[in-house]
């Protein structure tokens, strides 16, 4: 096949990128010194086991493994999220009318006689399912390109997706750079956007661009953050080791997102994150004087969060339609019911007690200790009493443990 003047494809691609806040399209880089970078990452434990990111698997994704034999170039685009919307909490709690007005759009209904409510908060970039959004518009983008270019285009369109290096791949192509917070940086979105790619089988005539196009990756140099380093000095774990490096163990995103054991000395500093975590990308100041104009689309639009009593009440059906389409639906449940109880260890409320004592004789040790520990931030003689009761029948060495050291 002719190769297509890259002007011609990217005055075409311009045409068709409704929803798509930025893009680019470049050649299928080499990636051997990233690759050198996540191996050594990985040999140093950055990387939690549960991620099953493997020598084996690192190297398939640097090396495009999944679409190697047909894949010529990659449409890198990116989605804006920022909105004027904001968090109804003050303090970890919202007035109980607040509550009331949330539940009445949401499955469970809300009990009555307290003046205000736990409140659990999902990190701004999930409020919708941006992700879905970008691989949409880079669907409908394809169509139109064919019809433009009058050429039938094999592609993938992806968007969260680990099968690639995504973040890499938008910093391969200008679009972007990386933050110390290993958050990419674009010029007028800061790092407030999520990021999709098109592979496709298009053959791209790069030679008549600027020399020093695509750039050849290297390390990165950080020149956007200059002396900064505001995002290392917020992460409330430490898990921003400086020059971009991060250990994703120590990561409440990472930690929100799996049912795994949060060490003690971090559950105080998770607030009230029901959900993910953005305080790295909130301190950013290329993010404090954006413009609120991200688009308020409806495709997984889950809100800012959720009244926590509501939440544990919820059946499964109820969860399915309450988080459906965002990617929350994709996590175990268990893992936001844990997030959810250290919320309430953090923010105690007297409603919540039912709950958390059923909680208590959950199957899951797992949360039955999370459970113990919100019982035990809750204080009273009702949660002392079920935590006694519970040590007595508890096998599980780790529930004990927690246990006791609540009481
Ligand atoms: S997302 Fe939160 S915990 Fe993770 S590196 Fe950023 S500030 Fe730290
Ligand atoms: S907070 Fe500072 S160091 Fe961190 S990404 Fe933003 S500019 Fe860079």
């Amino acid at each position: 096949m002719k190769p297509i003047d890259y002007a011609k494809v990217y005055s075409a691609l311009a045409r068709h990128a409704a929803g798509i806040d930025a893009f680019e399209i470049i050649p299928i880089p080499e990636l051997s010194h990233p690759l050198a970078h996540t191996l050594e990452a990985l040999k140093q434990g950055l990387i939690p086991e549960q991620y099953r990111w493997t020598e084996e698997k690192t190297r398939q994704v640097y090396t495009y493994n999944k679409f190697q034999g047909w894949a010529q170039s990659i449409i890198v685009a990116a989605k804006y999220y920022f909105t004027d919307e904001e968090y109804p909490d003050t303090g970890g709690y919202i007035p109980i009318d607040t509550a009331a007005k949330a539940a009445a759009k949401t499955p469970a209904a809300p009990h009555s006689g307290h003046a205000k409510r736990p409140y659990g908060r999902i990190a701004r970039f999930t409020w919708r399912n941006n992700y879905r959004f970008l691989v949409q518009s880079l669907r409908n983008m394809v169509s139109g390109i064919e019809r433009d270019l009058d050429v039938s285009i094999r592609f993938k369109a992806l968007s969260n997706y680990t099968s690639i290096p995504e973040k890499l791949l938008v910093a391969y192509s200008g679009l972007a750079v990386f933050g110390r917070n290993s958050v990419l940086l674009h010029e007028n979105m800061g790092s407030r956007f999520v990021i999709g790619e098109l592979l496709t089988d298009l053959f791209v005539d790069f030679t008549a661009l600027a020399p020093g196009f695509p750039a050849t990756p290297a390390a990165p140099d950080f020149a956007k953050c200059g002396d900064c380093t505001k995002c290392i000095d917020a992460c409330p774990t430490g898990a921003l080791l400086g020059e971009g490096r991060i250990d994703v163990t120590r990561c409440y995103q990472y930690l929100s997102e799996n049912l795994v054991f949060v060490p003690h000395a971090y559950r105080s500093a998770w607030g009230n994150r029901l959900y993910g975590c953005s305080t790295c990308v909130d301190v950013c100041p290329y993010n404090s004087e954006l413009a609120p104009n991200g688009e308020k689309h409806h495709i997984g639009h889950v809100g800012t969060g959720e009244d926590l009593i509501n939440l544990l009440l919820y059946t499964e059906e109820q969860w399915g339609e309450r988080f459906k389409d965002n990617q929350i639906i994709i996590r175990d449940r268990l893992a936001i019911i844990k997030n959810a109880m250290l919320c309430l260890g953090n923010y105690p409320s007297e409603e919540a007690l039912d709950q958390l004592l059923s909680f208590l004789s959950h199957s899951s040790p797992t949360i039955r200790q999370y459970a113990a520990w919100a019982l035990g931030k809750l204080g009273g003689m009702k949660s002392r009493k079920a935590l006694e009761r519970r040590l007595k029948e508890e096998e599980q060495a780790s529930v004990r443990n927690e246990i006791e050291r609540m009481l």
